[in-house]
């Protein structure tokens, strides 16, 4: 995987923004590949309004982001509604996000984010453009992905270095379930996720997890039995093969 842009491509524009498109959708065709499968993929001809890829043998649909210097967490999204109606339907793309360095054109990270970790607590809407806009009324969002766990941030170049390619898929495979949840289920599972994250153990007991019992009441304030729904996620983790029950309340992951 080469980590440079072609410069030699964006010759012929004058604005920034489009320089950075035309280079970067160039370098995500020719050096980025299917997360699910391994496989090629191909730009979009058209204009579509969400998804800039798709995979040439499994037919994933993937979006571009391209930020200057470092990842933002929140992220530029297009129409609210469109938006909002994809994540109804299940058919958010997945996204795939450039940190490219300003001085060279080179990228310093390149992360995919699978399209089901979207939920609609991560929409932000936008204010509603002018009157005096070109598109008046239009109204846009931001997408928030700070609350996605680390394990729905599948890292395929770091820091410049390429992370291999069977490790990027094994890594999309591990929470694959994830796609086959309904919104207030995927909402739970992601807490949980975030919450071993913050532990940052291997292993862990159940009183490490029912420390976050506040923090999950805030999240679900509806809620009146916490640390039995934080014992049906770890259950849940367990048949997902995500974790492992050593007994006595202690947990591993895989
Ligand atoms: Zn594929």
């Amino acid at each position: 995987m080469r980590l440079h842009f072609d410069p030699s491509l964006a010759e012929n524009y004058s604005s920034v923004s489009q320089k950075i498109r035309v280079m970067s959708e160039a370098w995500v065709a020719g050096n980025g590949y299917c997360v699910y499968c391994g496989s090629r993929l191909v730009h979009f001809k058209n204009n579509k309004p969400v998804g800039d890829f798709y995979c040439s043998s499994c037919k994933a649909e993937f979006e571009l982001k391209c930020h200057r210097e470092k990842l933002n967490e929140r992220i530029q999204g297009g129409a609210y509604d469109a938006m909002v109606s994809k994540i109804e339907s299940g058919t958010v793309p997945n996204l795939l996000c450039i940190a490219y360095d300003t001085k060279d054109y080179s990228v310093k990270n390149f992360v995919a984010i699978p399209g089901y970790f979207f939920s609609k607590t991560l929409v932000l809407k936008r204010k509603p453009l002018k009157e005096t806009a070109r598109r008046a009324g239009w109204t846009g969002c931001i997408l928030d992905i700070s609350s996605i766990p680390s394990d729905g941030k599948v890292y395929i170049v770091k820091d410049k270095a390429v992370i291999d390619k069977n490790s990027v898929i094994g890594s999309f495979m591990k929470t694959l379930f994830v796609g086959s949840m309904d919104e207030n289920t995927k909402g739970w599972a992601c807490d949980i996720l975030k919450c071993i994250e913050f532990m940052g153990k291997n292993i862990f007991s159940l009183d490490d997890i029912y420390g976050f019992e506040q923090l999950l009441q805030s999240r679900h304030p509806r809620n009146s039995a916490i640390r039995a729904k934080i014992r049906q996620q770890l259950q849940m983790l367990r048949d997902k093969n995500y974790l492992v029950f050593l007994g006595n309340g202690m947990y591993r992951l895989r």
